[in-house]
């Protein structure tokens, strides 16, 4: 075999590996080495580097590409987007009293938790350690508060297994915060708002959730036309 197929073949061969441990199975109706084959084997790649590995979650990268493109999109729409941070309370407890293994058990269950109380548009993340991102788009500021409640007590109601016969409660604290509408802003902006939002439930002593005042925005169709500087979103309301 010349030595650049060679490579190749060494280099599918790792990614295959990969697939393989994170319990990706491909498809078998497509006949390895072709192109079709080729294709889902990068998108199994994609979608693996974008997942935590421990819980499914979309990962840190992931978030951040989709954050950028919603803040990207509530410039253009003026739709209300809805950021929640979402940390778990004294989470070290957890692992001091029940061990590690214990704590990335509770990791998991409050994973899934989030995830079942959102749309199927919404994006859940792992953003750190024991800390979670919810990106909530076209969010009516209305139900900004009562989402994230909503979210808060169904982690509180779940009772955890961690270890044959032994049972655990956790809360979690959330802060949040919507995406200024017709403004160019930042995601680093938008994040901070929600930290500081999460800062003030922990701070008022936890199991809590806290929500920036979403400041009502009125802005004329001139000062829309000139934050677009084109025509073509004059009929945006
Ligand atoms: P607070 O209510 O103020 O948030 O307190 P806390 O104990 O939750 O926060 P702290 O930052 O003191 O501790 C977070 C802990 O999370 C410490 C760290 O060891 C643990 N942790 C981070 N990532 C993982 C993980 O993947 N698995 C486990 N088991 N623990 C983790
Ligand atoms: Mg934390
Ligand atoms: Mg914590």
């Amino acid at each position: 075999m010349p030595t650049a197929d060679l490579t190749a073949e060494l280099q599918l061969q790792t990614a295959l590996l990969l697939l393989k441990q994170a319990g990706r199975e491909l498809s078998a109706d497509a006949e390895p080495g072709s192109t079709p084959w080729l294709q889902a084997v990068v998108d199994a790649l994609c979608d693996l580097s974008s997942r935590d590995a421990m819980t499914g979650l979309a990962n840190r990268r992931q978030f951040e590409l989709t954050i950028t493109r919603e803040i990207d999109r509530v410039t253009r729409a003026g739709e209300p987007a809805l950021v929640l941070l979402a940390d778990i309370d004294h989470f070290k407890r957890v692992n001091d009293t029940y061990g590690h293994p214990a704590g990335d058990q509770v990791l998991k269950v409050v994973a899934a938790a989030l995830q079942d109380c959102v749309r199927p548009m919404d994006t859940v993340a792992r953003y750190g350690g024991e800390e979670f991102a919810i990106i909530l788009p076209n969010c009516p500021t209305a139900f900004g508060l009562t989402v994230a409640e909503r979210i808060r007590a169904k982690v509180e109601r779940r009772s955890i297994n961690v270890a044959p016969g032994v049972d655990v409660s956790i809360t979690i604290s959330i802060g949040g915060a919507f995406a200024p509408q017709w403004v160019r802003s930042s995601a680093a902006l938008w994040i901070e708002r929600a930290d500081r939002q999460l800062y003030l439930a922990k701070f008022g002593g936890r199991n809590r959730a806290c929500l920036e005042h979403a400041p009502v925005v009125q802005v004329s169709a001139e000062e829309k036309s000139m934050l677009f500087g084109t025509s073509q979103f004059q009929d945006i309301e």
